[in-house]
């Protein structure tokens, strides 16, 4: 990880803690608890000036707010942070830029610190309350063109694909559209070896890291296979670990501690 490489794509920042979704298939069952140490109330985070150094010397050119078991706009920080690091990281030779992975509830509550990042991207599995409890434990649907409306940065969708909504695609994707929504990611879960076939009857019209990207309905779609993707992050854990691959699950930092 020394030495300037210009192939990093990402710096995640992860957090931990109670999540106000319940997610059977939740990225942090999939790593060691001991590294899920909650990190909510925090402030500055455990190891946070290593990797901001290694942001610096990485060239980074993107800072994400993510979890592992939480919502990142659940964190009592956030807006603290945030202008901390951009100001940590202004001054370079390209600008940093700043998003948010979040499942978009605290978004209109929070929305003047949602609109501080560069963008924004919000899981979102279904517009049907009886789909949306399946996949995220609760049947409380964000109100997604509201947040569209509310927002005055470009607000990505990030749709994970499974047995309960592959077949309800095409539904998913008009409504989407309706909400004012530009950008789809439909993706695999981590690991998963079962085929939920989407979109097999539309025309490819590029590739993205050899992943599928149409154009439907004014909406770009990308099906985005985590297990062939090629991107490139380093990510800060809660307990301060700084790991280097983009699949969480496979860090190989978590096994020299
Ligand atoms: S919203 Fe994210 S962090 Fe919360 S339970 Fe679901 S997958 Fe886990």
């Amino acid at each position: 990880m020394n030495g300037k490489d210009p192939t990093w794509d990402f710096a995640n920042v992860l957090f931990a803690g109670p999540c106000n979704r319940f997610c059977p298939f939740c990225i942090g069952k999939e790593i060691p608890g001991r590294v899920n140490q909650e990190n909510l109330d925090l402030f500055p985070l455990r190891n946070q000036d290593e990797f901001v150094n290694r942001i610096r010397d990485l060239v980074i050119p993107e800072v994400v707010f993510t979890g592992t078991t939480t919502d990142p706009q659940l964190y009592k920080h956030e807006e603290q942070l945030l202008l901390l690091l951009k100001e940590q990281l202004s001054g370079g030779e390209s600008p940093v830029r700043f998003s948010v992975h979040t499942n978009g509830v605290l978004a209109l509550q929070k929305i003047r610190v949602f609109n501080q990042y560069n963008r924004a991207c919000i899981s979102f599995p279904s517009f049907s309350p009886d789909i949306y409890e399946k996949m995220m434990g609760s049947r409380r649907v964000p109100d997604l063109a509201a947040i569209v409306r509310e927002s005055e940065i470009p607000v990505k969708v990030s749709c994970i694909v499974n047995e309960h909504n592959f077949r309800d695609t095409d539904r998913f994707l008009d409504l989407a559209a309706d909400a004012g929504i530009k950008r789809i990611v439909f993706r695999k879960l981590f690991g998963e070896a079962r085929n939920f076939p989407i979109l097999e009857d539309r025309a490819v019209e590029s590739y993205y890291r050899e992943n599928p990207v149409y154009r439907i309905n004014g909406l770009e779609v990308t099906v985005w296979d985590f297990d062939r993707s090629t991107s490139k992050s380093i990510n800060l854990f809660p307990d301060g670990t700084i790991g280097s691959s983009y699949l969480l699950a496979r860090t190989p930092e978590f096994t020299r501690v």
